[in-house]
């Protein structure tokens, strides 16, 4: 997707060689031109797969998700991070390490938001390790529903999520895929 990635080129910022910042358009501010872009696109690249709902991870995966969850017009649900579980009975849960807070923390969607015979479409805003999508794929699972794929805005390819999320079969789709991050710059994927 040419315009977020030259949103990426023009307002990110990167932390070492691992980390891009994008708090300007996606992460604190929020772009809704841009989001309603992203939407448009996941809702089209996702057009025949049957979605029944979006899900994401609080929280800078709302605001992409909302816009997808609108031009598939199905509900959008957020997974929420717990630490402690008091209601165990009616949740769904998986836990996940976190590459920014580097820390193990539960994730976490209420029993009566998915049910055997959805079709989930999982968004988030970056993937890494594939630790956050893979979990929320996991509660899909676990719900007994079906995963339509996971949609990311933006993937590090240098890293091993999308390995990982193919290896156990699902569809990926990233609207920007960064090969390396440098002090110098920003490479995309060709
Ligand atoms: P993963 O679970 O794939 O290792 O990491 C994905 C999650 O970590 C995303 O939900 C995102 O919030 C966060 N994340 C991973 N890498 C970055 C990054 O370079 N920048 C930002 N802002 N968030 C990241």
């Amino acid at each position: 997707m040419e315009k977020l990635k030259s949103k990426i080129r023009s307002e990110g910022r990167v932390l070492g060689s691992e980390v891009l910042k994008v708090d300007a358009f996606l992460n604190h501010q929020v772009d809704p031109i841009l989001m309603a872009d992203i939407g448009e696109t996941f809702a089209a690249l996702f057009a025949d797969a049957g979605v029944t709902k979006v899900l994401t991870l609080e929280s800078s995966g709302i605001a992409p998700a909302l816009m997808t969850a609108l031009g598939l017009r199905v509900p959008l649900i957020f997974a929420k991070k717990r630490k402690s579980l008091t209601l165990k009975d009616d949740l769904w849960t998986e836990r996940s390490f976190s590459f920014t807070k580097q820390e193990e923390s539960e994730v976490s969607v209420s029993r009566q938001f998915i049910s055997a015979g959805d079709v989930v479409l999982v968004i988030d805003d970056f993937l890494a390790n594939g630790q956050a999508a893979q979990a929320m794929a996991g509660i899909v699972l676990k719900a007994g529903a079906k995963v339509a794929g996971i949609g990311i805005v933006i993937e590090k390819s240098f890293q091993p999520g999308r390995q990982l999320l193919l290896d156990a079969g699902y569809r990926v789709e990233s609207l920007a895929r960064i090969a390396r991050l440098s002090e110098d710059g920003i490479d995309f994927e060709e």
